[in-house]
This record gives structure tokens, sequence and C-alpha cells, in this order.
């Protein structure tokens, strides 16, 4: 059996940087993980760094933390993350409606919001965006390429599923599909969408939203190849959100499509040439083509709040379970990290310790994410 300071089972964004975070504050960590580092929900997300539509306060406030944190890396690691702001461009009343609200209340909190021209916008992007559109621009707000991230902080990985964890007087056991186990003083259960059940099998409760088809757990990610495309920035459209990819291609959202993603069954292909048709109506000057269209999965605890923490008052087991990852992964495992050495509780997370799961029953359902500004 060997032995370690910390295990971390699950080698996404959120257990990458908590290595990272660890190993910086001199700890020995086994960082376990079943797939490819990165290769979970990590790889098939938007990535955009915001607290545009957080709420309530207490969340908006976290994720206040998460981009300023991203702020820090965008110093040393421009590859990583671009800070080039956000411009939502409304056209139809719906989403009029919803930005107006959006934009207003994130004004009245002091974030980075402004309601901008169709002349700023039009300089800013190159959609066409009609005289008679809304618009509103996010300056603090960027996006990031996890991949790239993941693999800067050249996370040194233990290839094994963990099976199980057990908790015991002195630390933590994860046992291994393999048969072999690794003790720890403290584990880390950071396994996306297998948390639920690592944390269930340490005798605690970290329920996330079922996996169902048309429901907040599955949402679509399109690759397009669009030489020449100019996108530099978050854009939201009416039927759109489009952001730079790696490799110069775009990375497109079309929330209201999403009602059919599922990760398990390949998309039908009329998403594909939807999704191609929209693009060309956005950027007239390109001939975009769909590479891929992906499903994923998206973490997210069943009352809809990010869980960060142990799992049981003096546990020696912890999680981390949120679907604001990308945001909140590098303030998350500074803090965590913090919390694992010895240092105080971190007061903006009092309430959203995993344990709140003991004292609740069942949740109401999430709305699914399907018009501009969701995620
Ligand atoms: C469509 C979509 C759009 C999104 N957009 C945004 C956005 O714009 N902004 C934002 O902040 N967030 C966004 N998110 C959410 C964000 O991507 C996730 O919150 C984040 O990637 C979760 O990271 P993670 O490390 O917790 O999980 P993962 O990336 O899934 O990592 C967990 C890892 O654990 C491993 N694992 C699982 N079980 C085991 C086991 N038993 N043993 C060993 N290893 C195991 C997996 O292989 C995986 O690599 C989006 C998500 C989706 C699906």
């Amino acid at each position: 059996m060997a032995g370690t300071d910390v295990v971390i089972v699950g080698a996404g964004v959120v257990g990458t940087a908590l290595a990272a975070a660890l190993r910086r504050r001199g700890r020995s960590v086994t960082l376990l993980e079943a797939g490819e580092p990165g290769g979970g929900t990590s790889a098939t997300s938007f990535a955009w760094i915001n607290s545009h539509k957080k709420t309530p306060l207490d969340y908006h406030a976290l994720n206040l933390r998460g981009v300023e944190a991203w702020r820090r890396i965008a110093a040393e690691a421009p590859d990583a993350v671009a800070f080039t702001g956000h411009v939502s461009i409304a056209v139809g009343e719906a989403h009029r409606a919803s930005l107006t609200q959006r934009t207003e209340r994130l004004i009245g909190l002091g974030y980075e919001a402004r309601w901008a021209t169709p002349a700023e916008a039009r300089a800013r992007t190159p959609v066409p965006v009609p005289d008679d559109a809304l618009v509103a621009i996010f300056d603090g707000e960027g996006h990031a390429f996890p991949r790239r991230w993941i693999a800067r902080l050249a996370p040194a990985v233990t290839p094994a599923r963990a099976t199980r964890v057990e908790a015991h007087d002195a630390g933590a056991t994860v046992h291994l599909a393999d048969g072999g186990r690794v003790r720890a003083e403290s584990v880390v259960i950071c396994a996306g969408t297998g948390t639920a059940e690592l944390v269930a099998s340490a005798g605690g409760a970290l329920p996330l939203v079922p996996p169902v088809v048309d429901s907040p757990a599955f949402g679509y990610l399109t690759d397009v190849a669009a030489p020449g495309h100019g996108i530099t920035t978050i854009v939201k459209t009416d039927r759109l959100g489009l952001r730079p990819g790696e490799d110069g291609t775009l990375l497109v959202q079309a929330l209201d499509l999403d009602g059919t993603a599922d990760p398990r069954t390949p998309p039908p292909a009329t998403v594909a040439a939807e999704i191609e048709r929209r693009v060309a109506a956005v950027l007239p000057h390109t001939r975009p083509r769909v590479i891929a269209v992906r499903a994923g999965h998206r973490v997210i605890p069943a009352d809809g709040r990010t869980a960060a923490g142990r799992i049981a008052p003096g546990s020696p087991v912890w999680a981390i379970a949120t679907h604001s990852g990308i945001t909140l992964a590098p303030w998350l495992a500074e803090v965590i990290a913090g919390e694992l050495c010895g240092g105080p509780a971190e007061p903006l997370l009092s309430a959203f310790r995993p344990d709140r799961f003991h004292h609740t029953g069942t949740h109401d359902a999430l709305a699914a994410p399907r018009a501009p500004g969701d995620q």
C-alpha cells in the first residue's frame, strides 16, 4: 500500500489545479486519473470566465474570485486565457429583455458591464449588427483554454480508476479497479460526473443532477472551421454563442438546440447543419464547416450550487463539484489547498460545503440553460 499526503481523484481542471496548489505548498500528492487528464467535462466546456448570471449573491462573490484568479494567471500564462471581454448583441424581444435584466443587475453590482452602441459592437466583432440592436459589453470577462492550462500545470498523474473511498481514523484509503490501494492523510474527490458515486462510497452525499436528455445535464459544444472568422471575444447573439477555439477554429454554442444532446449517442445530423447555417448567417465572409458536434456532461450538484470541502465535519475525505468549474478552479484550488494544509476555513465557502446534503432530501428540478447568457 503506497502512502502520500493527499490523494486527488480526477485530473480535470479542478483536480489538476488543486494538485498544483498543494505541490506548491510542499505536500506530496497522488493524482489519480481513469482516462486522459483534462479529457472529462473540462474538454467539452465553453470555458467562459465570468460571474455573469451567477445568483444568488454569495455565488456571484465566488465567481468574482474565480475571475480575479484567472487575471493573475493571464499575466504568466497568456496562452491559457484571454481577457478580451464579451459582446452581447440582442435583436429579438426575448433576448433584449433578458440582456436588459442581466446588464442592469450587473451594473448595479458594480460589475464590469456597460451599454454600448452597435458601432462599437461592429468594431469589436465581425458579426453584422443592425442599427436598432441592443448591445452590452462586459469588458472584465474572458475565455480559457482548459487543455492548455492543464498542460501548463504539467500534472504528474497516476493512471488508475478509483472504485471506492474508505475513511478511517488516521486518514483515508482509495481502492483502485486494479486491486491496488492508496492511503493518505486526506482524499479529495474531484471526479466530475463520477463524484457522487465516490462520495457515497465514503459514506457521504453529494448528489448531482441526473444524466437525463433535455435537462441541464447535457449540452453541445461545436468546433467549427471558419478561416478568417475574426472572432476574438465571447460573442452572444440571439441564437449563438461564439468564441475563439484552439488552432484558429471557432467554439460554438446554440443552447436552444441542446434538447437532443446526449454524450452516449451521436448527435442528429440536423444539429451540425443548423449550426453551420447560423454561423454562415453571422459570419458571411467565411465558409464555415462543422468539424465536430460534441455533447458535454455538466457537473452540477443537485441544488445547482458548487460544493467544496469535507464530506462531513472532521472527515479526511473532501470533494469538489461545480458547474462553474473553469471559472472557479484556480481560486477553489488555492482555497481548498490552504484548508487542507491547516489554514482557516474560507468564509465565502461556508454555504457551499458538501455536508449540506446530509440535511436536505429532494431538490427542485433545475431549469435547463437554453437562452443567451445561460450556461
Ligand atoms: C457544455 C458545457 C459548457 C460549459 N461552459 C462553462 C463555462 O462557460 N464556464 C465555466 O466556468 N464552466 C463551464 N462548464 C462547466 C465546466 O466545464 C466544468 O465545471 C468543469 O470542467 C468541471 O471540471 P472537473 O475537473 O470537476 O471535472 P472533469 O473535467 O470531468 O474531470 C474529472 C476527471 O475525473 C476523472 N474520473 C472520474 N471518475 C474517476 C474515477 N473513479 N477514478 C479516477 N478518475 C476518475 C475523469 O476521467 C475526469 O478526467 C461547462 C460545461 C459544459 C458541459
